[in-house]
């Protein structure tokens, strides 16, 4: 089957179901009862990923400050998939005015200003502030997760607007940082077909953009610097979708943030980032609609008990 026509398929047997309610904006949904139930076992799984157990945790808000946001590169690289946050900081007048274009059918936002928000594309970029400016005696490490956007609006059930990531995260040494990458290409994929998802691990690149879109990419390919944990969701025909990666930032994010590690040199970072709404999404795309017939393994892994089931 042609890729569009499978996700067409998985789409309408999703939305059938009651696992996904689409919105009136292109890539936003909402989850019904049993999507939610299976994203949890899959997030607590990611929470509970030897030997990386027990790290610190940290949840964070969907929204880096402008500075940090810019720091972190994103907006050089990426600015087809980045959004920030607009308000209202007028008068009466002003309010007036706005609500007045709004009633005329013309664009009222022209009446808002930037609040210098930016919103989280991935949830490690906020890690990286926290250290700003010091050096790590020892290399951290971090559970981090976060509501992320991309504005990447698709009608690929794998593909969102808005979604959730929990990444396990290494900020030191380049060894440590190394060391980590390794273990996430080991773990990551085990844990995810330790759900019953067939998994392949592909060298990947970012998807960078304009000219120099092409030299990024095969610079970030040659140096193995991404590694994704692809599941073939839309028949072996087609190619397969990342539901999670492990990735090797170098000292990218030393240098932005100006972190240093012992010695002098700049601290490296990697991360291991699982899409929580993509796991689960495959999860439905390989096991069925009906959680209730799903294998008592896969079942037992995610914690979904034997008489669940809410609409
Ligand atoms: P990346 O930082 O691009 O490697 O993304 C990490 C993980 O986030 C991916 O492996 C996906 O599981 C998930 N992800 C990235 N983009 C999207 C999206 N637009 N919709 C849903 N999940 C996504
Ligand atoms: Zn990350």
């Amino acid at each position: 089957m042609e890729r569009e026509a499978a996700q067409a398929e998985l789409r309408a047997r999703l939305i059938e179901a009651g696992h996904l309610y689409p919105q009136p904006y292109q890539g936003l949904w909402a989850f019904g009862g049993d999507f939610e139930a299976v994203l949890a076992g899959v997030e607590r799984q990611v929470h509970l990923m030897e030997p990386l157990q027990g790290v610190r945790q940290m949840t964070f808000p969907p929204f880096l400050g402008e500075r940090e946001f810019v720091a972190t590169g994103y907006m050089n690289s990426f600015p087809q998939l980045i959004g920030s946050v607009d308000v209202f900081t007028g008068d009466n007048r002003e309010h007036r005015k706005m609500v007045a274009a709004k009633d005329a059918g013309e664009d009222w936002t022209t009446y808002l200003t930037p609040a210098h928000l930016d919103l989280v594309s991935a949830p490690c970029h906020a890690t990286y502030p926290m250290h700003a400016g010091t050096t790590l005696e020892e290399p951290v490490k971090y559970e981090v997760s976060s509501r992320c956007f991309r504005h990447e609006p698709s009608d690929d059930p794998m593909r969102l607007v808005s979604f959730r990531m929990r990444e396990k995260v290494c900020f030191g040494t380049p060894e440590a940082a190394v060391e980590h990458r390794e273990l996430g290409m080991r773990v990551g994929p085990e844990l995810l077909r330790s759900m019953g998802l067939t998994i392949e691990v592909e060298p990947a690149n970012d998807p960078f953009f304009g000219r120099a879109a092409q030299i990024f990419a095969q610079g970030q390919l040659d140096a193995g610097l991404k590694y994704e944990f692809v599941c073939k969701v839309y028949g072996d025909e087609n190619s397969g979708t990342a539901l999670g990666s492990s990735n090797y930032h170098n000292d990218h994010f030393g240098l932005d943030f100006d972190v240093h590690v012992p010695g002098g040199g700049l601290a490296h970072s990697s991360c291991i980032g699982f899409g929580l709404e993509r796991v689960t999404v495959a999860l439905f795309a390989t096991h069925g609609m009906d959680v209730s017939t799903w294998p008592a393994d896969v079942r037992a892994v995610l914690g979904l008990s034997s008489d669940e089931q809410s609409a």
